[in-house]
């Protein structure tokens, strides 16, 4: 067996030769955060970076918006809160899923809030108080999502409850809006009318109910503190809602091979793809490991009608094809239309970035940008354009 010397493990490759890449630029997301600010009225605004900074980055994001002012972050489990904690140190740090046993360290070291969202969980954090001594928490209320929250009566009988610790201080009570991204759905009054009841019973405590798509249905839906996610990293949070908002990120992945292929000859796995012309192809370096979700691919997934032909690449100016299956590593694109010469092995393609709108590629996986962000994986070489 040969023996490797230390010296000559490289174990990383440069951004510019990268098989996939990824540039996140933070001056897009503090903008974006100022847009939302801006639209949030007289609200605080806060930032949404659970799952990585939606795969972006939790440090770097966190960070970048720390400096820019944010102060209220909300992050889905602990482990994330404790991450943030490093870039963000005077910042409140919500983290939405509770606090559970065995957790107490995390919250109680790092100083994480957690968003209390059931009986249990109350009574677990009662009692870590009774020995801890005073200490912050959110809570939040149901008011028609049915996902996480105390409901409605739960609520309000906790409000009125004079039994309930002297030492128990909510800094906040929120709930989440099931349908805010259609302006139009009667589910937002109703959802307003329930949280309205409970802000109130909670006189004196801050009050949260929108997230990026709640914030564009106006004043009523601010209360004290808005919940910005999305938006921030340039995704529509309802259907064309991102056009005010800078693109966050964009992926591109190398080409590995370029070939002639005939008329007639299949392409990719199954062979679903028959060739209805001569055709030059660009094997590309990024596949559904990637998130480059096997979803778009350009045909072969009997499940998928939301875009028959599937997803596009950019590359040299031009638009291009995905041709049959996705699989785990490369994707196959299709540069018959491009001139001559314009694009050659070693050249990038961008799945997603300014010239395929981070929505538009999803779309074409039948999801939303959301998923496609949080599913990027752990194989893109990453770069951060600072703020400036
Ligand atoms: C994820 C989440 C948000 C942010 O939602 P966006 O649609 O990304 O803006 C806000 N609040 C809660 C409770 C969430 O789970």
């Amino acid at each position: 067996m040969t023996e490797y010397s230390n010296e000559f493990m490289e174990t990383e490759i440069g951004f510019d030769a990268a098989p996939a890449r990824l540039t996140v630029d933070l001056s897009a997301i503090v903008s974006n955060w100022r847009t939302m600010r801006a639209l949030s009225g007289t609200a605080r605004t806060g930032a949404v970076v659970k799952a990585d900074g939606y795969g972006l980055g939790i440090e770097d994001v966190g960070e970048a918006l720390y400096e820019a002012g944010a102060a209220d972050f909300f992050v889905a489990v602990p482990e994330e809160g404790a991450t943030l904690r490093r870039f963000a140190p005077d910042a409140r740090i919500f983290v939405l899923s509770g606090m559970w046993p065995g957790t107490e360290a995390m919250f109680f070291g790092n100083g994480l809030v957690p968003v209390l969202a059931s009986e249990e969980q109350l009574a677990f954090f009662f009692a870590a108080i009774a020995d801890y001594g005073d200490y912050p928490c959110a809570l939040q209320v149901d008011t028609g999502f049915n996902r996480l929250g105390l409901s409605h009566d739960e609520a309000l009988r906790l409000a009125a409850d004079d039994a309930r610790p002297a030492s128990f201080s909510p800094v906040l009570v929120l709930s989440h809006l099931a349908c805010g991204d259609d302006a139009a759905a009667p589910m937002n009054r109703e959802q307003l009318a329930r949280f309205r009841d409970v802000a109130n019973a909670f006189e004196g405590v801050e009050a949260s109910l929108s997230a990026s798509a709640g914030i564009l249905l106006g004043a009523d839906y601010h209360f004290e503190l808005t919940r910005p996610g999305i938006a921030l990293y340039g995704g529509d949070s309802a259907p064309g809602a991102s056009k005010k908002l800078q693109p966050a990120a964009t992926a591109e992945a190398r080409i590995i091979q370029t070939r002639f292929a005939k008329k007639g000859e299949n392409v990719s796995y199954g062979a679903t793809q028959q060739l209805d012309r001569e055709s030059r192809l660009a094997i590309v370096s990024a596949g559904y490991a990637d998130g480059y979700l096997r979803a778009k691919s350009g045909t072969g997934v009997p499940l998928r009608d939301a875009v028959p032909s599937g997803g596009m690449g950019f590359i040299a100016g031009h638009r291009v094809p995905i041709l049959g299956r996705i699989t785990m590593d490369m994707t196959i694109f299709d540069i018959t239309d491009l001139p001559e010469g314009a694009v050659r092995a070693g050249d990038y393609v961008e799945l997603f970035g300014p010239n395929i709108a981070l929505d538009d590629a999803a779309a074409a996986a039948g999801t939303i940008g959301y998923e496609l962000l949080t599913s990027l994986g752990l194989r893109y070489n990453r770069r951060y354009i600072q703020p400036d």
